[in-house]
C-alpha cells in the first residue's frame, strides 16, 4: 500500500472511530472493505469527489426499542431491539434478525454494512438492512418466544414492508422465530404479503432458502476450486458451528464427495476423522432443530469421535475450512494454524468470521479465501428469489430454486474474479468489496447529493 492511500485509510478510519465511538465490529467491517475500496475510489474520481464512501458508511436510519414481554412465570421481561436500514439505494432494505444476548447497535451495524455489498453482489434488486435484539431464545419456552416475537412485531411491524424492508432469520431465528413473527405482522397489517422471508412452505416460503446459505457456500468454495483446475471431491473439511448455516454446508460438502470432520457450537467442538455422513448429519439436524441439545452429545453418540469442550475447530488437519458459527470466531493464531497444517480454501459460511490478522494471512499466504459477503450470498439470493415467487404467488420447484441459487453463486464468483483478479491469482476480498460497491455507488450518484 502506498503511502499516500495508507494516509487516506488512516484518516478515513480516524473520522469513522469519532463519528461511531464503542462500536468494534462495525470499525472492524468498515475497515476491511476501506482497504479494498480506497486504492479503488482514489483511482476512480467520481466516486472520491462525491464523497461517496462517507456517505455509504451512515446507515439510512436506526430504530431503537424496547420490548416488554411476560415470562412463564409471570415476570415481566425487558428488552431492547433494533433495526438498522442501511441502505436502500438498489432495493428495499433486506437483512436477518438476529436473537442473542450479545446483540448490540455495533454488530448490527457490521452485519447491516456487510449487507449492502453482499446483497448488490447477488443482482438482485435488494438494499442492505440487519436487525435484532439481546433476547436470548436459549432456554426459553416456545410459548416464551412466541410472547417475545409477538411483541417485538408490535413496534417492528410499522417499519417493514414487502417494499419498504423485508427481514429474515439469523442467528436465534429460524422457522419458528419467522413463524411467529410473520403471523403477527399479518394480524396487526390484515394484509398476507411477502414481508418476512424464510417462512415455512405452507405460507409463502421457498423451497431450499432453509439450506440456500450453506449450500451457497459450498458451491462457491467449488467455484473457486474449480477456477485453478481443482474440486472439493476428496477434501476433508472442517466447518464450526451447528446451525442453520453449518448443517447444510455440511450436507452439501458431503454430497460433493468431500470429508466433514468437525461440527461445533458455543460449548467446544467434535472432532470425527470418520467424517460426518448423512445419518450423522440426520443426529445433528434432530439434536438442533428439534431437541435444541448441545453438540457434545454427537461425541456420546457416535464411536471413535472426541468432543474438546470450549475449543474451535481449528487445530485439526483439514484442506477446507468452513467457519460457519459467528462473527470473530478464527483469530490470527487460528489461520495461522491452517496454514502450517495445509489449507487449500476458506470459505465463510458466518459473516466475518476471520479476524483481520486472520484475513491477511490467508491472502498472503495464497489461500483460497472467500470471504462472507460473497460466499455467504445464498441466503439472502434464495431470499430474493422468495419475494419474487411471493409477489408473482408461484412457487418454483426444488430444482428451479437451486438452480437459480447455483447461477447466482457462479456470477458472484465470477464477479469477484473480474475485480479481483492479481498477478498471483484473484484476491476475492478486494473482488467483491469492489463489485458490490460500483452497482449501490453508481445508484446513489444517479440520485444526486442523498
Ligand atoms: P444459528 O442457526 O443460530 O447457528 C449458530 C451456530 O453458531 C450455533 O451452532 C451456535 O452455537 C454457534 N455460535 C453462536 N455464537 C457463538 C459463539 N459466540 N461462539 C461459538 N459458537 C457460536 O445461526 P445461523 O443462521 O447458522 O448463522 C450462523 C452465521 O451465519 C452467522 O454469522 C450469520 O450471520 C451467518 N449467516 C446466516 C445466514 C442464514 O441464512 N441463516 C445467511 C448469511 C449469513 P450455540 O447453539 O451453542 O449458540
Amino acid at each position: 500500500m502506498s503511502i499516500a492511500v495508507q494516509h487516506a485509510l488512516d484518516c478515513f478510519i480516524r473520522g469513522l472511530v469519532k463519528r461511531n465511538p464503542g462500536e468494534p465490529e462495525f470499525h472492524q467491517a468498515v475497515r476491511e472493505v476501506a482497504e479494498s475500496l480506497i486504492p479503488f475510489i482514489l483511482n476512480h474520481p467520481k466516486y472520491h469527489d462525491a464523497h461517496i464512501l462517507e456517505r455509504m458508511t451512515e446507515p439510512d436510519r436506526v430504530v431503537i426499542f424496547r420490548v416488554c414481554w411476560e415470562d412463564d412465570n409471570g415476570e415481566i421481561r425487558t428488552n431492547r431491539a433494533w433495526r438498522v436500514q442501511f441502505n436502500n439505494s438498489i432495493g428495499p432494505y433486506k437483512g436477518g434478525m438476529r436473537f442473542h444476548p450479545d446483540v448490540t447497535l455495533s454488530v448490527l451495524k457490521f452485519l447491516g454494512f456487510e449487507q449492502v455489498f453482499k446483497n448488490s453482489l447477488t443482482g438482485l434488486p435488494m438494499g442492505g438492512g440487519k436487525g435484532g435484539s439481546n433476547f436470548n431464545p436459549k432456554g426459553k419456552s416456545d410459548r416464551e418466544v412466541m410472547r417475545f416475537c409477538q411483541s417485538l412485531m408490535i413496534e417492528l411491524h410499522r417499519h417493514i414492508g414487502e417494499d419498504t424492508d423485508v427481514p429474515a432469520g439469523d442467528i436465534g431465528v429460524g422457522g419458528r422465530e419467522i413463524s411467529y413473527l410473520f403471523g403477527q405482522y399479518k394480524r396487526l397489517s390484515n394484509r398476507f404479503v411477502g414481508t418476512l422471508t424464510g417462512k415455512g412452505l405452507q405460507f409463502g416460503g421457498s423451497l431450499v432458502r432453509t439450506e440456500a446459505t450453506g449450500y451457497g457456500c459450498v458451491y462457491f468454495c467449488e467455484n473457486m476450486f474449480e477456477h485453478v483446475d481443482d474440486s472439493i471431491r476428496g477434501k476433508t473439511v472442517s466447518i464450526s458451528g451447528s446451525g442453520n448455516v453449518a448443517i447444510y454446508a455440511a450436507e452439501k460438502a458431503h454430497q460433493f464427495g468431500a470429508t466433514v470432520v468437525t461440527m461445533s457450537d458455543s460449548s467446544g467442538f467434535v472432532h470425527d476423522p470418520n467424517g460426518i455422513d448423512a445419518d450423522k448429519l440426520a443426529f445433528i439436524k434432530d439434536l438442533k432443530e428439534v431437541r435444541r441439545g448441545r453438540i457434545s452429545e454427537y461425541a456420546e453418540r457416535f464411536d471413535g469421535v472426541k468432543f474438546h469442550a470450549d475449543q474451535r475447530p481449528w487445530c485439526v488437519p483439514v484442506d477446507v475450512a468452513l467457519p460457519c458459527a459467528t462473527q470473530n470466531e478464527l483469530s490470527g493464531d487460528d489461520a495461522h494454524v491452517l496454514i502450517n497444517n495445509g489449507v487449500k480454501a476458506v470459505c465463510e459460511g458466518a459473516n466475518m468470521p476471520t479476524e483481520f490478522g486472520g484475513v491477511h494471512a490467508f491472502l498472503e499466504a495464497g489461500v483460497l479465501y472467500a470471504p462472507a459477503k460473497a460466499a455467504n450470498a445464498g441466503g439472502v439470493a434464495v431470499s430474493g428469489l422468495e419475494q419474487s415467487q411471493n409477489a408473482l404467488r408461484i412457487s418454483w420447484d426444488h430444482d428451479e430454486v437451486d438452480k437459480r441459487l447455483k447461477t447466482i453463486m457462479r456470477e458472484i464468483h465470477n464477479k469477484c474474479v473480474g475485480q479481483g483478479k492479481t498477478d498471483n491469482g484473484v484476491n476475492y476480498v478486494h473482488g467483491a468489496n469492489i463489485a458490490g460497491f460500483v452497482k449501490v455507488a453508481d445508484a446513489m450518484l444517479a440520485y444526486g447529493i442523498v
